[in-house]
């Protein structure tokens, strides 16, 4: 059972969450594949079920490779003017890569911003 003084603070959380570890005790894996969330902790039995993102991280994670890859591909074509298929080679795997890396680690995080707004301190 978690105390109140052994509740991590929101900057521990999201760190676990990142990691897509438990956001409580940090030891439990939150997913049990690429995007499923396990039903609760192996280690401290915090239910994930109440920590859903819905849409949240496909939101950060579209805001986040779009300001990568929209500022990369007009600062590419101001500064050297590439054909189309040069910008497109770049662009779409960086686009396609960025995306599928970095989903399931937000998803973890705002599982975890999810769990520290939501319990009762
Ligand atoms: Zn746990």
């Amino acid at each position: 059972m978690t105390t109140l003084a052994d509740r991590p603070t929101l900057a521990t959380a999201l760190k676990r969450g990142w990691r897509r570890k438990c956001p409580q005790c940090g030891s439990g894996h939150m997913f049990k594949g690429y995007l499923t969330i396990g039903e609760a902790c192996a280690s401290c039995d915090l239910p994930f079920e109440p920590l859903r993102a819905d849409d949240a991280p496909a939101y950060f994670t579209i805001a986040i490779v779009g300001h990568v890859v929209v500022s990369g591909l007009l600062a590419l074509e101001s500064y050297a003017h590439p054909p189309s298929w040069v910008q497109l080679s770049i662009w779409l795997p960086t686009t396609l890569v960025m995306t599928l890396g970095l989903l399931p680690y937000i998803k973890g995080a705002v599982m975890a911003a999810i769990y520290c707004a939501n319990r009762a301190d």
